[in-house]
């Protein structure tokens, strides 16, 4: 115990989501057994976990680094991928191991299935997201893809409108989307498809960190899922750090005796909460 003597818990809520769980374990067997594999795109949006997997033989691709390799096998994080991965997949030989989110996989499947009956499909999401372009390209691109409702402002849209949501926004912000569309007098078939471990996390996270002088919120800074958090863990303790590892972390950020809430995203890994706490322990 360092000078400080903060008193620091971790909220065992906190840490990974059964999809990127999945997808982990996956690699782990596949890169125990091969001693190496190729990823498309971050497994997650993790750095530090990402450089581990590194470290065991995990090589991380892009998409014109797929189009170039022949005969292997290639991982499929939870994010999901648009058909034409699959399409070059098949042309270039390449054995893909899907570790897909089933609850992505499941939206895939309903958009796609709104695409074919014809209805004219808003996607809330984050430009240029992995998860988004591949709920897109169940489409085609026919969708339409925005992050903010002023994005809708000057876009001529169709009466009807069916809503998706990428499984990672906040719930409060998707209803207030909806709301305004039907105030703006268009008929909206909403489909509130955000995941519940990240949904649910907002009320469990509330009730962890009014319980302590000061937050360390710990993510990677690319994880649309961790900024959603942060902002619910600074709503509710204003005293909430955001840091990504242990070495952001410095002695003026603390008073001697601070009781200390850890909280990550559902892409945290839980030993980089305890390597964080331990961090703490010392000052
Ligand atoms: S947040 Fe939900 S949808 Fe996304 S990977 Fe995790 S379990 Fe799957």
């Amino acid at each position: 115990m360092g000078e400080y003597n903060l008193q620091v818990s971790i909220d065992q809520d906190s840490g990974f989501c059964f999809g990127v769980v999945y997808a982990i374990d996956m690699a782990e067997e596949i890169l125990e057994e091969q001693g190496y594999l190729y990823c498309l795109g971050d497994i997650v949006h993790n750095d530090e976990e990402v450089e581990r997997l590194k470290a065991k033989g995990l090589r991380i691709i892009d998409h014109e680094e797929l189009k170039g390799l022949h005969n292997e096998k290639v991982l499929i994080r939870a994010h999901g991928e648009a058909p034409d991965t699959y399409r070059t997949a098949l042309e270039n030989n390449i054995m893909l191991i899907d570790a897909s989110c089933p609850v992505v996989l499941k939206l895939q499947h309903r958009i796609k299935t709104s695409h074919d009956a014809k209805e004219n499909i808003l996607i809330f999401g984050k430009h240029g997201h992995a998860e988004v372009i591949g709920l897109q390209g169940q489409t085609n691109g026919d969708a339409l893809v925005f992050q903010d409702i002023a994005e809708l402002d000057n876009a001529e849209l169709p009466q009807q409108i069916t809503l998706y949501s990428q499984t990672t926004k906040s719930t409060d912000k998707f209803y207030a989307i909806k709301n305004e569309l039907i105030n703006r007098g268009y008929e909206v078939k909403a489909n509130d498809t955000i995941c519940r471990q990240v949904s649910n996390r907002d009320k469990d996270l509330h009730n962890f960190v009014v319980n302590f002088n000061k937050i360390v919120f710990v993510s990677g800074k690319k994880s649309s899922n961790g900024k959603v958090l942060f902002e619910v863990c600074k709503k509710y303790n204003p005293n909430t750090y955001f840091i990504s590892s242990a070495s952001e972390l410095t002695a003026d950020m603390f008073m001697p005796g601070d009781t200390i809430g850890i909280a990550g995203a559902t892409s945290t890994p839980m030993w980089l909460m305890l390597d964080v706490k331990a961090a703490l322990e010392v000052f």
